[in-house]
Parts: C-alpha cells; structure tokens; sequence
C-alpha cells in the first residue's frame, strides 16, 4: 500500500485555510515529500512526519509556488537532526535544482554561520545531495522504485513527474503540466494520479489578464480526467486549486472529472489523505 496525503492544495495565492503546493507520499518504510510550498512543515507535522523523516524531497519544477519553503526544509532538517552524522537530504528535481539549492543553502549562510558558531555539535552545513533528472529511473532502495517523465508546463522548462512504486502499487505526480505524451506515459497503468487543476471556466472570467495567462499551460480539470482515462489509471487524485476550491463546491469539481473519468476521484482540503493498493489497475 502506498499512502497519499495532500499536505498543501493551495496556489501562489495565499490562502487562510490551504498551504502551499506540497504531498506527501508514504512507501514502505520511506517517506516522499514531492514540492514544498509555503507551509509546507506546519502540514508536515499534522501529517505526523518531519523534514527530518523525509527519504527525500522531489521537485516537480522551481516555480515559488512550488518551492517556497525549500529553505525551512533544509534548515529545519539541519538543526532539528540531533543524531551524529546525519544523512544528507536527497533532493531529486529537474536541471536547474542544484543552482536553487545552492542559492538558497547562500541565502541562509548568516544563519548558518551563527549556528556553527553558537552549537559545538554542528560542525558543518546542511548535507544537501541533489540529483538532476529528466527521464528514467531516479531512485531504487528497499522495495521503492521511482521513475521520472518530462512534463509540458512550458515556458517553465524542464519540468518532471514522479511514478512511485512499491510492493505492487504505484502513485504519479504529475504536478503542472498540460496534457502530453510524456505524462501519459509515466502514468499508464498507475494506481493513482495525483495532478494539479485550474477550473479554466472560472480563470477565464477574471478580469486580471495576468490571472488568466495561467489557462495555457495548466490542465483543466476535464484535461486532467482526461488524462487519467486515457492512462487508465484506478485514482485520480486532484490538487492546487486554482480559484482556491470552496467548501460545499467539491461535487462541482468532481462532476466535471467524472464526466470524462468514471473511476475513483478524490479531492479536498488539506492533509486529505487517500490509500493506494497493489491491484486497483493493471501494472504497466
Ligand atoms: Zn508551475
Ligand atoms: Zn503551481
């Protein structure tokens, strides 16, 4: 079984009730958290984990939304691990992940300075290991297996999803895409889908054309069912939100998937969780 907990299913948009971009994938013994918006670890600790229990952290793509709270991630790890020696965070993402990383390991330098200085037993910076990648198999340890596919959220480019398999089930992220041949690979045959939405209906309406330049490269909701049925995936999996879902108003969303995907959809606030088990759907 492999555990699925949307931590954050909000936008760029701050909002009171929903944290950033962020989810939280359990596989075994090992812990996934896939982007790291903002308030990522105050959800993380609702979910009962912490940066310190991550395997390790994957990024869809840098867009801020995504990787707002990547700092608190790598600092909090750094100063809340107490064992001697402890492991790097591994951080897997698209070309351009290692720049980020190394920027914001700059951004935080005074603060990690004064904890080197003030801490006898912190003697270095944060361990950081990132892997860059675009396609293939990213990570096999212990049972998890996961595969990286390009994504089309263009111009932001290159952009990735995740497959995560484990013991016979196996979960996508897809995070901000358009529908493409790449993601529909990756996904195929998968237990769930977890995929990012916009209601372009709604977007289309608002009279900030900045808002609406969004439209071109998310999915609809309908462009993400879609995806799913032709995947054939057993699960899909909504998140990020934009406008933010109102409570009362899931059936609407969920109508407009289910007209093009007849399986299982699930969607909701914060820290909704979904199980994904072997067998909902035929491996790939
Ligand atoms: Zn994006
Ligand atoms: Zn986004």
């Amino acid at each position: 079984m492999i555990e699925v907990t949307l931590l954050g299913t909000g936008s760029p948009i701050p909002d009171a009730d929903r944290a950033g971009p962020s989810t939280l994938v359990r596989a075994g013994s090992q812990t996934f958290l896939v982007d790291c918006g903002r308030g990522v670890l105050q959800r993380l600790a609702a979910a009962g984990s912490g940066a310190g229990a991550l395997s390790a952290l994957l990024l869809t793509h840098l867009h801020s939304d995504h990787i707002a709270d990547l700092g608190d991630v790598i600092i909090t790890r750094w100063i809340s691990t107490f064992a001697p020696d402890p492991a790097p965070l591994q951080i897997i993402g698209p070309p351009g992940t290692a720049a980020v990383v190394q920027a914001t390991l700059a951004a935080f330098g005074d603060d990690i300075g004064y904890r080197i200085a003030h801490h006898a037993d912190i003697t270095g910076p944060p361990g950081v290991q990132v892997h860059e990648h675009t396609d293939g198999v990213a990570w096999e340890q212990d049972g998890v297996r996961m595969l990286v596919g390009p994504t089309d959220h263009r111009p932001v480019t290159p952009t990735i999803g995740f497959r995560i398999e484990h013991d016979g089930a196996s979960v996508v992220l897809a995070g901000d895409t358009v529908p493409c041949a790449g993601l529909d690979a990756l996904a195929h045959g998968a237990g769930a889908l977890v995929h990012t939405v916009i209601r372009k209906d709604l977007v289309e309406q608002m009279p900030m054309q900045r808002i609406r330049d969004i439209c071109d490269y998310h999915s609809s909701v309908e462009q993400a069912a879609d995806t799913a049925a032709r995947a054939d995936v057993g699960i899909l999996i909504l998140t990020h939100y934009v406008p933010a879902l109102v409570r009362g108003q899931e059936d609407d969303w969920r109508a407009r998937a289910a007209a093009h995907f007849s399986r299982q959809i699930e969607l909701g606030d914060d820290l909704h969780r979904v199980q994904v088990h072997p067998g909902v759907c035929a491996e790939s």
